[in-house]
Order: C-alpha cells, then structure tokens, then sequence
C-alpha cells in the first residue's frame, strides 16, 4: 500500500532521544527552547512558543488575544475540529463563514459581511498548506478584531518571501505524527508581540510566569512540550526545506499529469505563492467517470492510499455546539467541497516509480 502519509523517523532521532533520556532533563528544558529559538527563527518571527499540541496552541493564541465568554469568533465549517474546538474552550460563540471553491479557504467577501459589532477575532485556516488570502488581514484591521492563523497545517508556506506563521497577529502550527514536520504530539505559536507570547507561555503553564514559579496570575493549563519530543522537532525542523521542496516536486508532477483529466480539477498555485502541500487535494467532479467515493475504493483496490480532508463540514455533525441552528444549505461551497475533495500521497518519502505508478491507475479510468 502507498500511504497517504509516512512519517520519517531517523537513527539520529533514537540517538537524541536517548541522549535526552539520560541527561536528566526530560521535560520542558533546553531542547524545547532550543526549538523554540529555532522556529520563530525559520518563521522570521519575534517569538515561537512551544506547546505539547496544535489544538493547544490555538485556545493559547485565543486566550493571549483576550477572546472570552460570550465573544464572537469568526472561522471556517471546513476544517478538523480543533480549529472551532479551540474556540469553544475558551467558551466563546463560533460563527461559520463559507469557503472559496478555489483555495478551500475563508472567503473575504463572505467575511466581510458576516462580520458584527460582537465580532472579536478570525480564526482563518491555510488549509493544507495554502495560505490564507491576505484580503482577510486588511479587513480584519479595518474592523478592529485579531486574526489567528491555524496554520497547523502550512509550514514551510510562503507569500513571496514571507513564511507562514508571520502573516496574522498570531500563528499557530501542530507537530503532530502526520503534519509536514512532527514530533509524535506537539505545536508551536509565532507572533511578533511580546505581551501575547509571554500569556501563552503563563497559559501552558497553570498561569504561572517563567519567572516567578507559585504566583498564579490566571486560569492556566499543563500545555507543556517536553524535551523528548523537541528533540525529535528539533531534527525534523533542520530538514523542513528539504521536505518542503520533495512536495512541492510531487505535487508539481501530479498538476502536469492531471490537469487535463476530465472530471479532476487540480490544486491552483497562484503566483508569488509557496503552498508547502501538507495536502495535495483534488476534487472529482461529475464530469469524472467515478464518484468521489468509488474513485478511493478503486484507488485502494489498487494499493494506493488516499484521504478525504473532510468528509463533512463542522456544522453539519452532532456536535451540537457546532451544529447550533444550522441546516444543510447553509454553507453550499464548504459542503459541495467536502463531498468532492480527495487527497492523494505527496509526502517526501515516495519514490518516482510510487507516483507514476498512482498516475497509470488514475488514467486507466479517464
Ligand atoms: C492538525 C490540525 C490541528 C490540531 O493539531 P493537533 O496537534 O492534532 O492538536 C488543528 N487544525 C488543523 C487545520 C490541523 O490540521
């Protein structure tokens, strides 16, 4: 089978693991800042705070920017939970705004007017690894409120030069098993202000400040990486370029032998984008010859490996604190989306002949 994702784990990760192990210094120590340092340093960023998840990082980030009870949160239906979940923890309203077909993203029109007097923040999503557009960052100035890029998913991103996780007021990233770079669990906030890396760093910590231990200033949490895992973040971030750039080759091979299938419309990279491909998501149309779901099962059929990021958009299930009052129909692209999109294999690890043995199985049916 060719997996959807392999992550890569290194004789040199077991040596520094086990030179952590005996230091004596297993939990948040030297080896967390050291990544620390190193992130907002590959971010370009004034701070990088490490957390032990991306879910965590972002109720951090939100709780930094004051978002409380009551406050209205502005965020997309289409994306994993723990963007909207991370809301809720801090006991604040979600408000869904739909989608653009094209970049799977929040709509800046649509943002624009959904947003209110009780709006306090936007929680956009790079999702698989696009970024945001930046339309969404002068809106939200003109308005007043903060923007938080769940960028979990965008490491390595760029808009020109400038890297994912320095475009919003706060960024955050998970570095968990499966994301482009991981450390089993794990996640990373990036910002520019001082005043909201310090609250995350209290947060991560039962309110307690890095300076003085046992004054709690506020309701905290144990958030805390350990260095076991930084060490491996550590490596894994040395080879972020290296990983960047296998994707964005597998990615570019796929666009040039799908592109002109019928029925399969292929990721667009604008230009000036660097889309650092956690995903690499195509959308089978009616025009293709098999639905979404037969095109997996026959892919599967095959030894190939692929995943649907998402089956369903977030207002649609159970969960009630989701579903609030929403219907289907209520947001159309995000739920025509979920029912087309398919994501193929592009992590660093696939060989060539993986990829053009994928493409003869994908041409066999068109
Ligand atoms: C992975 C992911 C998260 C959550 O990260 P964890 O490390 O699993 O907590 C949040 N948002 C998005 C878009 C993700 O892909």
């Amino acid at each position: 089978m060719i997996q959807i994702s392999k992550p890569q784990i290194t004789e040199k990760d077991i040596q520094d693991l086990t030179a952590v192990l005996k230091s004596g210094m297993i939990v948040q120590g030297p080896k967390v800042k050291e990544l620390e340092e190193k992130f907002a340093k590959y971010c370009e960023t004034k701070y990088a705070v490490a957390v032990n998840s991306g879910t965590a990082a972002l109720h951090a980030a939100l709780y930094a920017l004051g978002i409380e009870e009551g406050d209205e949160v502005i965020t997309t239906p289409f994306t994993f939970v723990a963007t909207a979940n991370s809301i809720l923890m801090q006991n604040a309203k979600v408000k869904f705004v739909d989608i653009d077909e094209e970049s799977f993203n929040l709509c800046p029109k649509a943002l624009e007017k959904a947003i209110t007097k009780e709006t306090k923040a936007i929680v956009v999503v790079s999702l698989y690894g696009r970024p945001y557009d930046q339309e969404i960052n002068r809106i939200a100035k003109e308005h007043g409120i903060k923007v938080i890029d769940d960028a979990c998913q965008a490491i390595g991103s760029k808009l020109g030069e400038k890297k994912s996780g320095s475009f919003a007021d706060i960024s955050c990233f998970s570095l968990y098993a499966t994301k482009n770079i991981m450390c089993a669990e794990g996640g990373m906030i990036t910002t520019d202000n001082a005043e909201w890396a310090e609250l995350c760093k209290r947060f991560r910590h039962h309110g307690q400040s890095e300076q003085t231990r046992y004054q709690y200033f506020d309701l905290g949490y144990n958030y805390r990486l350990t260095d076991i895992h930084a060490a491996i973040g550590l490596n894994q971030l040395a080879k972020v370029e290296e990983f960047t750039e296998k994707r964005i080759e597998n990615a570019k091979y796929y666009n040039q032998e799908l592109n002109e299938i019928k029925g399969i419309i292929t990721p667009n990279i604008p230009t000036g984008t660097r889309h650092c491909f956690h995903q690499y998501t195509l959308r089978i149309t009616k025009d293709f010859p098999l639905d979404r779901d037969a095109f997996r099962a026959y892919l599967s059929e095959n030894n190939i490996g692929s995943g649907i990021y998402y089956p369903q958009p977030l207002h649609l299930h159970p969960h009630k604190r989701l579903k609030m009052d929403h219907k289907e129909g209520d947001f159309p692209v995000s739920e025509k989306v979920a029912k087309e999109a398919l994501s193929l294999p592009v992590h660093p690890s696939l060989k060539q002949s993986e990829l053009k043995q994928i493409i003869k199985v994908i041409k066999q049916v068109s």
